[in-house]
């Protein structure tokens, strides 16, 4: 059975009968993969990296998108915990391949001063656009930070916090699905000091930015 068809059977199980398209592109980061729902099909799009995987694993990857596009009430599968091992591995295996001295440095800081040294230290990029201030890549174990903010050592050490609780908490939920900005993460987000005040500053930044 494709790959396809195992999806499109999945959704079987909670009644819905959209159909599958399963796209690899080679323009993808490693391991980056995203769903849409285009009328009643559904569409995914995997880096052509996800060739290489075992079938059962990368079905785990589906299901899990498909859980988190049609907020389906399901939960963990033996696929979906082969995903979340493999992800898990390539996360600790996958090589330093960028960095920044000023970003290197502000990680340096809030590791030290929130997570009592204990994280392994991800790649770095900056990105130019300013719709997204921050991101974390966990296929890719890569913080990007907005250029905006180079210089503004607080305003960086705020939003590094940020990401690096995403790469922490990662693999916390005890449902195997992703947690992205839950209950959980907020009180630890407004756990760091005058967060209120940062937050605050961000915006400006942003507004004086727009006009
Ligand atoms: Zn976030």
């Amino acid at each position: 059975m494709s790959l396809e068809s195992r999806a499109a059977e999945f959704l079987d199980g909670f009644g819905l009968g959209h159909s599958v398209a399963i796209i690899y592109s080679g323009r993808f980061k490693p391991f980056n993969a995203n769903v849409r729902k285009v009328g009643s099909r559904i569409v995914f799009s995997l880096s052509s990296s996800w060739r290489d995987v075992s079938e059962e694993i990368t079905l785990g990857l589906v299901q899990n998108l498909l859980i988190r596009l049609l907020k389906l009430k399901a939960g963990r599968t033996l696929n979906i915990d082969l995903y979340n091992n493999f992800a898990r591995s390539i996360q600790s295996a996958s090589p330093r391949t960028s960095t920044d001295a000023e970003l290197e440095s502000c990680f340096n800081r809030v590791n030290g001063a929130y997570f009592s040294g204990l994280l392994d230290m991800p790649n770095f990029e900056w990105h130019s656009s300013i719709r997204r201030l921050a991101s974390y890549n966990h296929y890719t174990d890569t913080v990007s930070v907005s250029d905006l903010f180079r210089g503004m050592p607080e305003l960086l050490d705020y939003l590094m916090y940020h990401e690096l609780l995403h790469k922490k908490l990662k693999f916390s939920g005890s449902s195997g699905r992703a947690l992205h900005h839950g209950k959980k993460f907020r009180l630890l987000e407004h756990s760091f000091k005058d967060a209120g005040v940062i937050e605050k500053r961000i915006d400006s930044v942003l507004r004086r930015r727009r006009f």
